[in-house]
């Protein structure tokens, strides 16, 4: 795959760092330039045929004989900035190949839309990000005609099985799309349970239904789900590889099959990356190591401290997972470690809650996560309002839970805000 051929046997953190630009594609410019064009201009009537024979066919050879020479035909259709950041998300996520969006919504809704059929049905894992969820049980259910069954303990093979059946009742199940751990309950998805599920109900249905998985909260440096049994790995770029809370962004990787028709069809939504994003990605990613280790240091330090304060009810930090359970065990194959974003429950409930936030100042009140900054929010109210309140409560979500995503301040300065607010709440 493409990190075994372009990355050789080199270790995630050095790929991060400079995998996808060679300086000799620009005056030997130690960094990348952004290329800001929308357009490029071929070199001769026969090239541009040639172009688009390659990008359309895949032709590799010249009509009149010939390699065909690299060459970019609109920015929509791909743009080197766009080539440097699949390079080096496919090579991270040990992918043949990797398709960049300019969000991770349009990374799910283009790959919900090319891989999913009117009567399809669909099994995703509960609770999902509330984009996603929008677009199954809104969009894709009442628009498209899919079939949408949550399961809600991933890890339970009965509870997944049940809900592969009831989808299987209305249609023939075409994708388990699931997301681990799950925002902001961190619940654990069994990744290879579901594939040797889905191997089983391909040989049943006659087309093995397909696996995505969101990879957001623990990114590709943490978790890796293609080699956990996962066809797709779906990554929110505006997150952890972000990792400033200052753009938009999103990838899936896989084989070069499956990335190849979410790439055709990213052409004619026009959802793509741009330019200057993608510059900005490709700086982002060369730090992702060392912040994933100090923003990993920095929760474990600020979740055992409230996992011990007598005004919190529940922490979900995925290092806390109890020895022993079915969720650990699989925590311990599929996961190099517990990440930065978690949830706790005051005791109480809303009032309480909005007495502790009104408190944050050094702590961001915002939705969003993954960032250099610690955010806090309340997601019954935020990032989780639009999801009725039954199916919020019944994967975990109350009024008195808050979603932390600690960043890299000093964890004593993030721990006295934290006091302050407990004492108010
Ligand atoms: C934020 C997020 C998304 C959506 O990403 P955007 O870049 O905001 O569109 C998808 N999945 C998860 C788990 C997220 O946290």
């Amino acid at each position: 795959m493409s990190a075994e051929a372009g990355g050789g046997r080199l270790h995630p953190d050095t790929l991060a760092v400079g995998h996808g630009y060679d300086p000799a594609q620009a005056w030997g410019a130690a960094k990348p330039p952004i290329v800001l064009t929308s357009t490029f201009v071929y070199p001769s009537a026969q090239a541009a045929k040639d172009f688009h024979r390659a990008f359309f066919d895949g032709a590799t050879e010249g009509e009149h004989g010939g390699d065909i020479p690299d060459g970019y035909i609109y920015s929509r259709l791909g743009h080197p900035n766009l080539d440097m950041v699949e390079t080096r998300m496919a090579a991270l996520d040990r992918a043949e190949d990797c398709a960049g969006f300019n969000s991770g919504m349009a990374a799910i809704s283009t790959l919900a839309l090319a891989l999913l059929r009117p009567g399809d049905s669909l099994v995703y894992s509960r609770p999902i990000y509330s984009g996603a969820d929008n677009l199954l049980n809104t969009v894709m259910a009442a628009n498209f005609g899919v079939h949408v069954e949550g399961v809600i303990d991933a890890c339970d093979e009965a509870a997944i099985r049940a809900a592969a059946e009831a989808a299987m009742a209305r249609g023939p199940l075409a994708l388990f799309m699931l997301e681990s751990p799950a925002n902001p309950t961190a619940a654990i998805v069994d990744i290879g349970l579901v594939r040797r599920i889905a191997e089983e109900i391909g040989a049943r249905q006659g087309r093995r239904p397909l696996v995505s998985v969101d990879n957001t909260f623990l990114g590709p440096l943490l978790q890796n789900p293609l080699e956990q049994g996962a066809d797709l790995t779906v990554t929110s770029l505006t997150k952890y590889c972000g990792g400033h809370s200052d753009l938009l962004a999103g990838s899936v990787s896989g084989s070069a099959e499956l990335v190849g028709r979410l790439k055709a069809l990213r052409m004619i939504l026009g959802n793509h990356m741009e330019p200057f994003t993608a510059w900005l990605m490709l700086r982002s990613i060369e730090s992702l190591a060392v912040r994933t280790e100090r923003a990993c240091a920095n929760a474990r330090v600020v979740a055992t401290f409230l996992r011990d304060h007598p005004k919190v009810a529940k922490v979900t930090y995925l290092g806390f997972l109890p020895e022993g359970s079915p969720a650990r065990a699989v925590y311990d194959r599929q996961c190099g470690g517990a990440g930065s974003t978690f949830s706790f429950t005051l005791h109480g409930g809303e009032a309480e809650a909005f007495r502790f936030l009104d408190q944050m100042r050094l702590l961001k009140l915002a939705v969003s996560l993954g960032g250099s900054e610690t955010l806090i929010c309340h997601p019954a109210t935020t990032t989780h309002y639009n999801i009725p309140r039954e199916r919020r409560e019944a994967s975990g979500i109350t009024d008195g839970t808050m979603r932390l995503s600690v960043g890299l301040e000093h964890p004593d300065d993030l721990i006295a805000e934290i006091t302050r607010g407990l004492d108010a709440a």
